[in-house]
């Protein structure tokens, strides 16, 4: 057994995937979570996947009671912090409430983390730090400057880390920042399961592929792309986990504070992404072209190379595989875990 790690949001959708790459690799999982954006079918389905399903504890990540009797209960050796709240134009409207949420949790999660003596830490960040980059792609050391009280909530916690790594340096930290997570589990088991609207692409075309709704709106075509649209690094969620995996590792035997990038290096474009979706699932994806979402900005991709000198970690797996993925996951809960 390689020890035990504390997985907060770990029934969400990329917390789910980690939890079953944790259990293949030989971790132990325990599993905090308040559901408020996720469903307990997510954790059972984990437990279909792996030998051994992870314990659960239903709470909230700023409950530092909750906390302390987790840390009690069990040998915990890492974390993994995932939860959070993390949809961009919510944030706009309830800015205190992803205050509290992203930026307390994570608060309250360290002080208790330190009364243990755990002292691994894997931070969920995001692209979003960035903002709209000066060129691509990204490197680590590029300016921050996000545009949204989600994507500052972040860089926030980023720099609550730093600081705390200041005065602690025996602890290890790592800050990752994930570029566009997308597929699912290649059983179907799990997979993203948007509540209402979805706000992200993959997800959107999905549930036009299998019929849930009409088509897609493509939010414009006059960017400076090569073919108008909207560029991003979509990375399969299962590289993403695998590469938190790796990180849990690296950090274990390496005491410093890391940022780094997991994205694939290759920008997709939206009509890309429409062509690959219509090829894997044999339907078609109608989609209608319409204004500028605002905020978003045109070309987004990661420079992968800090990922792949430290932790000897690529992203392997194609769009097509992201896509055949999201499929089987789609068609077998076209609503979800509901
Ligand atoms: P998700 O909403 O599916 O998962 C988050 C989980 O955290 C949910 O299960 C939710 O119920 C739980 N949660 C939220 N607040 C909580 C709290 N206070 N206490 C306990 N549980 C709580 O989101 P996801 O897509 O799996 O994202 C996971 C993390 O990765 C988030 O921190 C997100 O900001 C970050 N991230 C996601 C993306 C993306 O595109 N999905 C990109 C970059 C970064
Ligand atoms: N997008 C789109 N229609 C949608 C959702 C997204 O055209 O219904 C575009 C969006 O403008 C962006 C890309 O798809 O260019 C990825 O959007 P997503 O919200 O998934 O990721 P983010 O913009 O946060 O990187």
């Amino acid at each position: 057994m390689m020890g035990t790690v504390l997985v907060t949001g770990g029934a969400g959708y990329i917390g789910s995937h980690a939890c079953a790459a944790l259990i293949e690799a030989g971790y132990q999982v325990v599993v905090l979570d308040n559901f408020c954006n996720s469903s307990p079918v997510a954790l059972k389905r984990v437990g279909e996947i792996c030998v051994t399903p992870p314990i659960c504890v239903q709470g909230d990540v700023r409950d530092r009671d909750c906390l302390d009797k987790i840390f009690h209960a069990h040998t915990i050796t890492a974390v993994l912090h995932f939860a959070g709240l993390k949809a961009v134009g919510e944030s706009v409207d309830l800015p205190l409430e992803y205050y509290d949420n992203n930026v307390v949790s994570s608060l309250v999660l360290l002080a208790a983390m330190q009364q243990a003596g755990v002292t691994n830490i894997v931070f969920s960040s995001s692209a979003t730090v960035y903002g709209d980059p000066p060129s691509v792609p990204i490197r680590e050391d590029f300016a921050l400057s996000p545009t949204s009280p989600y994507g500052r909530s972040k860089l926030m916690v980023e720099d609550i880390l730093a600081d705390w790594h200041v005065a602690n340096p025996n602890w290890s930290v790592c800050r990752l920042r994930y570029f566009n997570p997308v597929g699912a589990h290649p059983s179907g088991l799990i997979g993203e399961d948007p509540q209402g609207f979805p706000n992200n692409l993959m997800p959107f075309v999905a549930q036009v592929a299998v019929g849930e709704r009409e088509k897609l709106f493509v939010f414009g075509d006059d960017y400076a792309t090569a073919d108008g649209t909207g560029v991003r690094d979509y990375i399969h969620v299962m590289d993403l986990v695998e590469g938190h995996v790796v990180a849990l590792e690296y950090i274990c035997r390496q005491p410093g504070l890391h940022t780094i990038n997991l994205g694939t290096g290759n920008g997709v474009s939206v009509l890309d992404m429409v062509k690959a979706f219509e090829h894997a699932s044999g339907q078609s994806v109608p989609y209608e072209i319409v204004k500028r979402r605002p905020g978003d900005i045109a070309a987004c991709w990661a420079d992968p190379r800090l990922a792949e000198t430290l932790l000897q970690w690529t992203a392997s797996r194609s769009l097509a595989q992201m896509c055949e993925d999201a499929w089987r996951w789609q068609q077998g809960n076209p609503r979800g875990y509901a």
